[in-house]
């Protein structure tokens, strides 16, 4: 797009077809072409030692990575964005550039099991304490910030039980002490949740859920705002974080039908998680678009929509019910990650320390691809059905 006024107007949806393009500087082409590169060639000496060229190495950045961090960053309002080469790589890398030995992180209890394990695993070996906290605390959490409290990470809604908190009073009480405000934005995207309206610090993404979309690329992006984007590129440059031109070519490539996808998924995934609230197998489904679930007040206050993955708690039944259920579908697979243009259906058990689970039945994940909803309803009962 050609004006940085133009940018500001432009919807969403306008955004996703033009940014992170640079025609003119690339023979015309419309895309920015996939630019592998270790080594990149300075002219002279003097280049050299200033650092003065826009590429230095290809750990750095390249064309296509900074394309898609270019894209991200203005799509959520950030200062900056940072590609790693995963999504969990954006959440430890966020972290690291947060907390230093001594300091403490309080981690809401909702948080995406391997998020947990680094902050219970790999921190106290680094001398940071972690300890998690009820994502419905809300303007409370101040109660739990000691001198020591230099972050708070969130995942608003939970990736696997779905409570929204409410991130602007939580980052209230986090910067009033002193302490930066993380979330794992990677259900929302950044269409869904502007991050840094709402006082959020750094953002960080599984771009390869979503926005990458196809369930081939690996990717993760930390964006930051302006306090917090030096402290996040010295840490990725010391750990030496980035990713592949192929990689950041897949993303970019997801990223420009976000919309398009998103919007028909959430549709479809709105149809069925409705029918399924029907359904006498089921006890409560989890998914903050309903109007009864609990989270939908918050949602519908800070969320422009919704993503495709929820979760249903089912009654009570015996493991071979629910093997039954699951092993019979015709549509939905069994997988890690949440599924991309196709529907993915997984068992999963919450782990929680500051709260309680207490759902006497087991807790399915559901995601809803892009196949017809009449179709991926059709399976859904039969599975139903199987567990009697
Ligand atoms: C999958 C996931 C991640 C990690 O992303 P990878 O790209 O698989 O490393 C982080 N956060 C959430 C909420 C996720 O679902």
């Amino acid at each position: 797009m050609a004006t940085d006024e133009s940018r500001e107007s432009a919807g969403d949806a306008t955004l996703l077809a033009h940014l992170g393009r640079n025609s003119e500087r690339q023979d015309g082409l419309v895309n920015t072409p996939v630019t592998r590169a270790s080594t990149i060639l300075f002219p002279d000496l003097k280049t050299l030692r200033a650092g003065a060229q826009e590429y230095s190495y290809g750990r750095h950045a390249t064309p296509v990575t900074k394309a898609l961090q270019d894209a991200l960053a203005q799509l959520e309002g950030a200062h900056a964005a940072f590609l790693t080469s995963c999504g969990l790589a954006a959440v430890t890398t966020a972290i690291l550039s947060a907390v230093r030995a001594g300091d403490h992180i309080l981690v809401a209890d909702c948080v995406y099991d391997p998020t947990r394990k680094f902050c219970t695993e790999a921190l106290p070996g680094l001398g940071v304490s972690a300890s998690f906290f009820d994502p419905l605390i809300g303007a409370d959490i101040a109660g739990l910030i000691t001198p020591q409290t230099k972050a708070v990470f969130l995942e608003s809604p939970g990736s696997l039980t779905f409570e929204v908190s409410d991130v602007a009073a939580i980052a209230d009480a986090a910067h009033q002490a002193g302490a930066k405000v993380l979330l794992d934005n990677s259900w929302a995207t950044p269409l869904f949740f502007k991050s840094f309206r709402n006082g959020v610090d750094i953002s960080v993404h599984s771009v390869t859920k979503y926005i990458s979309g196809h369930a081939d690329g690996m990717c993760g992006a930390i964006l930051a705002n302006e306090h917090a984007a030096g402290d996040v590129e010295r840490m990725r440059k010391l750990i030496g974080q980035n990713n592949g031109a192929d990689e950041a070519y897949l993303a970019l490539r997801g990223l420009r039908s976000l919309e398009a996808r998103l919007s028909r998924q959430a549709a479809s995934a709105l149809e069925i998680a409705r029918w399924l609230e029907t359904r006498p197998e089921v006890a409560r489904v989890l998914y903050p678009a309903l109007e009864n679930d609990p989270g939908y007040r918050l949602w519908q206050r800070d969320f422009t929509g919704a993503a495709s993955l929820f979760s249903v708690v089912l009654h009570p039944c015996t493991e071979d019910a629910l093997a039954r259920m699951v092993d019979g579908m015709r549509l939905f697979s069994m997988g890690y990650s949440w599924g991309a243009f196709e529907s993915l259906i997984l068992p999963s058990v919450p782990i929680r320390s500051a709260t309680e689970w207490n759902e006497a039945g087991p807790l399915v994940r559901i995601y809803i691809g892009l196949e017809d909803p009449a179709d991926l309803k059709q399976d859904l009962e039969a599975a139903l059905e199987r567990l009697g």
